[in-house]
């Protein structure tokens, strides 16, 4: 824990000013999500210009509906120790640059059930192996700081926290304008120019401007549109393994708790109540879809989270719901069977979307599917959107013969406000 705090006072430096030194190519992302906003700041601090399109607005796709909790990795200790790892530094780097916009408070592991308390050991251990500072609490120092609870047996400290869905894209986003990125919202992907096997450039719609067409020619592509991959790649005849896995979330009115409380068992549905200001949000479900656009919730997955809420809440079923809603996780992974949308196959769709990777891969175009000059960045979390951003842009360089070096983790981010400054871009 001590390492930690040493890690978080360890002050950011300023971003460096605007006039970076251009490296000579120019990168289109495709995708203004996390990870688009992460890549184009990484990419552009490396001196690429960059331009990113966004459908809609940025944000707009599953980026601006999660959960929004900072994954310290102790949810996935247990499984998967390198995901678990990556999300702790991660989230460690993410309070020291973006601090602004995280409430850093800390989360519990709790046992409700005997089933539940007797993974607390093992629990621990995937913890601690995994570098994660985990620390026994006894059930009665739990209810004092956390009274709301139900009936608690056991439960473990974990450093978890949570972050604005919104604001955290959006500092990455201003600081990739302010370095000169060309971010370019409400602009379609519609098709691309590939000639030669190289990719030349990307065809897309002002849909502000009645679908005028624009071509953008870029030195390499990066598809980073996340539950939207498959159908990106579709247009360039490439063949991507994304499976989206829409997931509903429901809040209601008041802070139950302060810090993310999550079931103690491996990662399940309706397992975690995260604090957002004044709401509490239970989340969540997953079953896998054909269509990422247009989701919503089932009242079968709001009964059900409801019912999970009021195990870990006494009472939570009769407070005023503010919202429920859904998004799409873009799972890595080829999807095996379509399902329904009753709580019975969201069961059966929970086995079968979550055995699905939670880990993120770069698909390499030009090895898989001749196209020289194209990657999709594909899965992951929004807590590793640095890291994701940091691999692909990695990736790029190499692909380009350019050595460059990551200094993302290096900087304070500019607030979400520098974004607006000035009228849109
Ligand atoms: C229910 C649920 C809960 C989650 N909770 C958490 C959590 O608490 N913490 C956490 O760290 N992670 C969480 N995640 C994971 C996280 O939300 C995602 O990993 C992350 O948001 C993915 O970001 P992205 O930028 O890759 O995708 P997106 O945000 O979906 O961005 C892709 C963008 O591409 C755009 N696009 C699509 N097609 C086109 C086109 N033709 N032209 C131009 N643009 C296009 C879309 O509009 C979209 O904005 C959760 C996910 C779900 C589903």
């Amino acid at each position: 824990m001590e390492a930690l705090y040493d890690e978080l006072n360890a002050a950011p430096l300023p971003m460096p000013a605007c006039s970076m030194k251009k490296n000579g190519y120019h990168i289109c992302i495709i995708g203004g999500g996390g990870t688009g906003g992460a890549l184009a700041y990484d990419l552009a601090l490396r001196g690429f210009s960059v331009t990113v399109l966004e459908k809609g607005e940025l944000t707009s796709g599953t980026t601006g509906r999660h959960h929004g909790q900072l994954h310290c990795g102790a949810r996935y200790a247990y499984g998967d120790r390198n995901i678990a790892r990556e999300c702790f530094e991660e989230s460690v780097i993410l309070s020291r640059i973006a601090g602004s916009c995280i409430e850093y408070n800390g989360g519990f592991f709790v046992a409700l059930t005997d089933e539940e308390a007797d993974f607390e050991k093992a629990f621990i251990e995937g913890c601690l192996e995994s570098g994660i500072p985990a620390r026994k609490v006894n059930k009665e120092k739990i209810l004092a700081i956390e009274p709301r609870l139900g009936p608690v047996k056991t439960g473990v400290f974990v450093p978890d926290g949570t972050f604005d869905a919104f604001r955290l894209p959006m500092m990455f986003f201003s600081a990739a304008k302010l370095l000169g990125a060309r971010i370019m919202p409400w602009h379609e992907v519609v098709g691309f120019d590939i000639a030669n096997g190289r990719m030349q450039a990307v065809i897309a719609r002002d849909l502000l401007a009645g679908g005028r067409e624009l071509r953008i020619e870029a030195d390499y592509v990066i598809n980073a549109s996340g539950a939207w991959a498959g159908k990106i790649g579709e247009m360039a005849g490439a063949d991507i393994p994304v499976t989206p896995a829409p997931g509903a979330m429901l809040a209601v009115k008041g802070r139950l708790v302060d810090r993310v409380i999550s079931r103690m068992r491996p990662p399940s549905d309706g397992d975690i109540l995260v604090p957002q200001r004044g709401l509490t949000i239970i989340g969540s479900t997953q079953r896998v879809t054909d269509n990422p656009d247009g989701i919503l919730p089932t009242e079968a997955e709001i009964e059900f989270l409801k019912a999970k809420a009021e195990e870990m809440i006494p009472g939570f079923t009769n407070l005023p719901v503010h919202a429920a809603w859904a998004a799409a996780r873009p799972l890595a992974g080829s999807r095996k069977h379509k399902v329904g949308n009753t709580v019975e196959s969201a069961v059966i769709e929970d086995v079968e979307g979550r055995s699905l990777s939670r880990d993120f891969m770069i698909l390499d175009h030009a090895a898989n599917d001749y196209i020289e000059g194209f990657a999709t960045i594909l899965g992951g979390k929004a807590t590793v959107l640095r890291a994701m951003a940091e691999k692909t842009a990695n990736f790029i360089s190499s692909a380009l013969h350019i050595e460059s070096e990551c200094r993302t983790a290096s900087y304070s981010l500019p607030s979400w406000r520098e974004y607006f400054r000035g009228g849109r871009s």
